[in-house]
């Protein structure tokens, strides 16, 4: 019944633009949910993994980890899935882990080396 109204009130599949974003366009009214009517159908074994988190060493604009007083600790830098994301949690779009991770790992390499 859920699905043919288009709701996932258990798993909330369509309830974010980005989520949408990955589903089928011709599916209506919502991409991610679609009732199982007739097949043939499919198996696929889904096996879970993990592209990023969130969670992850705290930095400042220099890429320099800070310790519990939020001061840096000399000579140690972190980028990428080390550091704490600068998405505070959320998941705006793709290239948010590899575009920061790119840009810190740069800035760290320039203050390593005394340019920035
Ligand atoms: C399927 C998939 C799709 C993705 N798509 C996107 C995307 O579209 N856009 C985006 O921005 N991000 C995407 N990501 C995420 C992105 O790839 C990662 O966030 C990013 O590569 C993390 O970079 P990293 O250098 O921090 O870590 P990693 O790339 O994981 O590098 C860590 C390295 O350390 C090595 N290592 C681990 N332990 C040790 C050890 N003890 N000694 C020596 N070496 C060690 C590992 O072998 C590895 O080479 C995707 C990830 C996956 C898996």
């Amino acid at each position: 019944m859920h699905a043919r109204q288009g709701k996932d009130p258990s798993f909330g599949r369509g309830s974010t633009p980005y989520n949408r974003k990955q589903g089928d366009p011709a599916q209506r009214p919502n991409p991610c949910v679609a009732p199982l009517d007739e097949g043939p159908y499919y198996a696929v074994k889904v096996v879970p993994g993990s592209f990023g988190t969130f969670a992850g060493l705290r930095t400042n604009q220099h890429a320099q980890v800070l310790d519990a007083s939020l001061n840096p600790i000399a000579g140690l830098y972190a980028a990428g899935t080390d550091m704490a994301s600068i998405m505070g949690g959320y998941y705006p779009a793709g290239g948010v882990n590899l575009g920061p991770a790119m840009a810190f790992g740069h800035i760290a390499g320039l203050h390593v080396a005394g340019q920035r």
